[in-house]
């Protein structure tokens, strides 16, 4: 029997970042997985990031983590979305050279100190009084302090195509059975989820002519901070639309669809629909766009974003072809739904703990969540929180205030989930403040505290905020006078004359006038670096509300210094209800911020809660 003090169940996105952040700081680790050269597959779209997904990428990359730092190394096309908009909603994503991006990671984990990579299948835990003592796999038996399990879509997979279906973990690749009968053994409320694919097609026959290309951003910017610039060519993507005929060809073949025939029965992505469901769902719309992107600088295979479709592979080829631009197209891979089972993510900690086994971490799609960003971000907590318990020191707890990371350990853990879960700037209450651009600002000092941020990378931080001070005390003080040629300029930006001397930070905060412009007007403080420049518009132009946004922030972490103890009564609080008080026995928030995001949970209970807590004995706090 071996012994490692980390086992890290999966090399898929949760799993790379597990793992590299037990190893990182001096863990000894081991990794399994079904297929060595599947590590970092990504089983998608050949993207990461998005709307909201961007977001836990900057968190990550600010912490450690390895994400971003891959997706720039393996990108072939950057794009800022919502870049009209404020930079609350920003986003970045990039189109990324897919087989590069799993040669990247493979050869990363490789090169890790305190890793071991093993191909074996996971099939059993080894439990004993309530704590996680190891796994047993096909291939013998291991021994661990801690278990982080990150299987993805592989618990319990099946695949349709069609009316057919078989057992598997993504296509070609086997399910992952006995561990799904394990965790229910164990305990473990079990759901099932689904999600699909879309066809890879050949681009050597594509009519590009009647396409709408797409190029990314004249200045890319890239994921991570620590990325200096990013000057390789960038490739294009292309845009289409489904048509009349293509919706036609659809709805005379749902009898056909595993997911209109009633043989898939779980939930699926309601944010990214198959094509079937967006023509039966969304009827009275005459066209669906369809993004064409390459899954690398120099392969065949473009992925048809918008497609997604568990169709038979002859349905979906009629498809294709009523399509502009693809009536001759050769289809490479054909689309495919599958089927998972997924652990009820309210069993577990903030922390990624399961609460009913010791030692037992859960991190990645096995939580409900779709997405490679969701689950690295997941792992990488994940794998914190396990290194943490080895050295038996206290747990890494993001909260909503810190990070879009906080917002979805905080939405699972607390809220749960009743299907796929993926990230969206809607779902963070305090975007205004925590933004894609200050994730390092917010984050990194936790990373170099944990020992994940390099003394090098965490003294740029350092300077990043040295440059924002100064370069706010220094827009308060400059003065620029109302002389002929500052109006001059003011008029070519469109913006009103000035009558009395007035200072930088004033001008700056005129919804015209950006820093390149206060840069036209008057000679600004050098040696402050650009990213520190942005920092100061963003907080002078956005002041009011961003200080709005602290005020409530403040007030959010009052509930949430408020610490419940695991061994809390609940039974014995009069005056709430039965069902309020079995409901926060089975969900043991850690605080009462957490306890007042149950649903059912009621102000009064909250209210109630805080008066025992004055009074009762707190103790063993996790
Ligand atoms: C068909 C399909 C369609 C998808 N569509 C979308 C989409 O539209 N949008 C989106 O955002 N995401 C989509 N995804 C999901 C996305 O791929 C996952 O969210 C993401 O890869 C999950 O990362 P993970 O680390 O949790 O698992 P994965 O990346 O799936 O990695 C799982 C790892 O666990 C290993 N493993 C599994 N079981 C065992 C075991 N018992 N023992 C040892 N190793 C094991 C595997 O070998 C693999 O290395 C789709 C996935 C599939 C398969």
């Amino acid at each position: 029997m071996k012994n490692f003090e980390v086992i890290v169940i999966g090399a898929g996105h949760a799993g790379i970042e597990a793992g590299l952040a037990c190893a990182r700081v001096g863990i000894k680790t081991l990794m399994l997985t079904l297929d060595i050269n599947s590590i970092g597959r990504m089983s998608c779209n050949p993207a990461i990031g998005g709307v909201g997904k961007g977001q836990l990428v900057k968190d990550l990359d600010a912490l450690g983590g390895a994400m971003g730092v891959a997706a720039d190394a393996c990108a072939i096309q950057f794009r800022i979305l919502n870049s009209s908009r404020g930079a609350a909603v920003q986003s970045s994503r990039a189109q990324i050279d897919m087989r590069k991006y799993s040669r990247y990671m493979h050869k990363r984990l490789l090169h890790q100190k305190n890793l071991t990579i093993k191909e074996a299948e996971a099939q059993k835990l080894i439990v004993q009084d309530g704590k996680v003592l190891g796994v047993i796999t096909d291939k013998g038996t291991l021994q661990a302090g801690c278990v982080i399990i990150c299987p993805g879509t592989f618990l319990d997979g099946l695949i349709h195509v069609g009316l057919e279906h078989f057992s598997g973990g993504r296509i070609n690749e086997r399910a992952s059975v006995g561990l799904a009968d394990n965790l229910k053994e164990l305990g473990f409320n079990l759901l099932r989820f689904k999600t699909g694919t879309c066809p890879r097609l050949d681009k050597n026959t594509i009519s590009y002519l009647k396409l709408i290309r797409q190029d990314g951003d004249l200045i890319p910017r890239p994921f991570s901070f620590s990325t200096k610039s990013w000057k390789r060519k960038q490739v294009p993507c292309y845009i289409t639309y489904t048509n009349k005929k293509t919706h036609e060809i659809i709805r005379n073949n749902l009898n056909r669809s595993p997911l209109y025939s009633g043989i898939i029965t779980a939930t699926g992505v309601r944010y990214c629909p198959s094509i079937e469901d967006k023509i039966v769902k969304f009827a009275d719309k005459e066209r669906h766009q369809i993004f064409l992107e390459p899954e690398g600088a120099r392969v065949d295979d473009i992925y048809l974003n918008g497609v997604s479709t568990s169709l038979p592979e002859d349905v979906q080829l009629e498809i294709l072809h009523s399509i502009a631009g693809l009536e001759k197209a050769k289809v490479m891979r054909f689309g495919y739904g599958i089927e998972h089972v997924v652990v009820e993510p309210t069993q577990l900690y903030p922390t990624l703990e399961t609460k009913i086994i010791k030692n037992l971490y859960l991190a990645g799609q096995i939580n409900g969540t779709t997405g490679y960003e969701e689950a690295a971000a997941q792992g990488l907590v994940a794998g914190i929180n396990a290194a943490l318990r080895i050295k038996n020191k206290e747990p890494f707890i993001l909260d909503r205030a810190s990070s879009y990371i906080g917002v979805l350990i905080d939405d699972l853990t607390t809220k749960g989930t009743q299907e796929p879960y993926r990230m969206f700037t809607s779902r963070v209450e305090y975007r205004l403040i925590i933004r894609e651009d200050n994730a390092d600002l917010r984050l990194a000092k936790m990373g170099f505290d944990l020992g994940l941020v390099s003394r090098h990378d965490y003294q740029r931080t350092e300077k990043k905020i040295k440059g924002i001070q100064e370069g706010l005390s220094f827009l308060k003080k400059a003065r620029v006078k109302p002389t002929k040629s500052v109006n001059a300029k003011l008029a070519q930006l469109n913006c009103a004359p000035l009558k009395r001397v007035v200072s930088l930070e004033e001008l700056l905060k005129r919804p015209q006038i950006s820093i390149p412009d206060l840069k036209m007007i008057h000679k600004l403080k050098p040696g402050i670096p650009e990213s520190s420049w942005q920092q100061v518009a963003i907080e002078i132009k956005y002041a009011g509300f961003i200080q709005r946004q602290f005020k409530d922030v403040e007030r959010f972490k009052h509930l949430e210094k408020i610490r419940l103890p695991l061994d809390f009564d609940y039974s014995c609080l009069s005056g709430m209800s039965r069902e309020i008080r079995e409901k926060l026995a089975k969900f043991k928030p850690l605080n009462l911020g957490q306890a007042s995001r149950i649903s059912g949970v009621t102000p009064v209970a909250i209210s109630l809660l805080m008066v025992y807590l004055r009074k009762g004995q707190c103790t063993k706090p996790y």
